[in-house]
């Protein structure tokens, strides 16, 4: 069968509860890519576009790349940028006329001005173009706060069933397949939907241990013995704070009552693991005197609160104070903070360096310290991805400097950039087996960078927008109840017989 299949997408994980916003400048800054340049831009790299292009090229179909957009996870997405954006993608996959079928990359956890479900509204607008019968596709991220919207005008989606997430690419082939037998029937799965009363951190939220463990391995079942086509688990995305917050279940079958039972049997079992999925916080004074006196390092300092990949500025200065006040050595920190490394930079290498670092964007992560130390390295900050995470893709930090201040080395990038490969240390100099104690403003996403060489970790209680203490959270937009932040007969709420 010949096939023409439009590729594109729109992804942005939000943080609600940031000072800032997301404009058209962060999606430049990280990734936007039209045209074939999208095609070269992705090919061959562990993203869903890399698995998508691989995908429908194997099954013999032609593609039409349009646009795809992403910001690294931030504030509220700014209304112009996000209708500038579908509005070039619409307008591409128009140009791309006549196709067979579509596939998109979405998060599920965007939020625009205005628009508490951006990526339901994406999939409507785009649906608006598309034939009713085209057969529509997408991927996402399983912290996607999944709504109805985006279950209604997709036929089918298809979300990353790993955390830290290193299966991207995977779900894209999957995705492709998923289309390209789409493409050859006018017939359409049935799709069964439930949404738990359940807000999770994402801490909690790691697919190899318990309680997800236990949970993808019964999706896992359903999927190997042909009851379901296809079934993802969206925990979600505590800090994008809307009435589609929460966990859910999403499975397709070729008949609905198969559909129906799987996600009511997951659903429940989700629901009956709910306890599990407290968190094990620690003191910062505490942990950082563990991490000190440890004798098997290094020992990752998880900093959940300031997670760059949750939306936080990646500039939070509560750790590094401590382990400066504590004269922790052969410590390793990543702040992102482009008026210190100007500074750093005015300076230059071996030149000291005395200056305010950190807590410029807000008031919620620790106030700005005052560091005294040296300039020991100034780079572009480009590195290319050789972990489990967007494998072959190249990451810019955008201008880099090291400071050394007595046994802290900080890492001042100009971006705010997630640690989920160890590149954003190696191509600054620092062997990150070689530290004692590594800070990663992450949750669990930086164990495709350490957790191989992590001899401990320990997630720390800080102040910050992605805390993984949800009862810190200034919540307005939530639905009720949720658990565990309330405490109520929940048997009304239950999407389960
Ligand atoms: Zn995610």
């Amino acid at each position: 069968m010949r096939g023409r299949v439009g590729i594109g997408g729109i992804w942005h994980e939000t943080n609600t509860f940031s000072t800032e916003t997301t404009g058209m400048a962060a999606f430049e800054a990280y990734q936007l890519a039209t045209g074939t340049s999208l095609l070269d831009r992705y090919a061959g790299t562990g993203t869903e576009l890399g698995g998508m292009i691989e995908g429908v090229r194997d099954q013999g179909f032609s593609l039409a790349p349009t646009l795809f957009a992403a910001a690294v996870p931030s504030g509220i997405i700014e209304r112009p940028t996000l209708t500038q954006l579908v509005d070039d993608l619409i307008a591409r996959v128009d140009d791309a006329m006549p196709l067979d079928g579509m596939l998109l990359v979405l998060h599920g956890a965007a939020v625009a001005d205005g628009l508490d479900d951006a990526d339901g509204w994406i999939l409507a607008q785009l649906r608006k173009v598309l034939s009713q019968n085209m057969p529509l596709v997408a991927s996402f991220d399983c912290h996607a706060n999944l709504s109805h919207a985006m279950v209604d005008h997709a036929d089918m989606l298809i979300g990353y069933d790993t955390y830290p997430h290193v299966d991207m690419a995977e779900r894209g082939r999957e995705a492709a397949g998923a289309l390209a037998a789409m493409m050859r029937t006018s017939s359409r799965p049935a799709s069964a939907f439930r949404k738990l009363p359940l807000l999770t951190a994402p801490q909690m939220q790691a697919t190899d241990q318990e309680p997800m463990k236990t949970i993808m391995a019964s999706l896992h079942g359903l999927e190997a013995d042909g009851t379901i086509l296809n079934g993802s688990i969206a925990m979600g995305f505590p800090y994008a704070d809307s009435p589609t917050l929460g966990g859910s279940v999403l499975t397709y079958a070729d008949e609905q009552q198969a559909a129906d039972r799987a996600a009511d049997q997951l659903a429940r079992q989700i629901w009956e693991l709910r306890d599990q999925f407290q968190p094990d916080l620690m003191l910062v004074d505490a942990a950082v005197k563990q991490a000190i006196e440890a004798d098997e390092t290094p020992v990752v300092l998880a900093e959940a609160a300031d997670n760059v990949g949750g939306g936080s500025a990646g500039d939070g200065t509560v750790v590094l104070k401590a382990l400066l006040f504590a004269e922790a050595r052969d410590a390793v920190i990543v702040i992102a903070d482009p008026d210190a490394v100007a500074e750093a930079d005015k300076a230059g290498v071996g030149a000291p360096f005395a200056g305010l670092i950190g807590g410029k964007v807000d008031r919620l992560h620790g106030d700005p310290i005052h560091v005294i130390g040296q300039v020991v390295l100034l780079t572009d900050g480009r590195y290319r991805h050789t972990g489990s995470y967007m494998t072959g893709y190249e990451t810019s930090m955008g201008r880099t400097a090291v400071i050394q201040a007595d046994g802290v080395k900080i890492v001042l990038t100009s971006l705010r950039t997630m640690p989920f490969d160890a590149g954003q240390l190696t191509s600054v100099g620092i062997d990150p087996a070689h530290q004692r104690i590594i800070v990663a403003k992450s949750a669990l996403a930086w164990q495709a960078a350490y957790g191989a060489i992590a001899k401990r970790a320990m997630t720390i209680d800080t102040p910050g927008i992605a805390t993984s203490n949800l009862a810190r959270l200034p919540y307005r937009r939530r639905r009720k109840p949720l658990y565990p932040l309330d405490r109520q007969d929940f048997s009304e709420a239950l999407p389960f017989p």
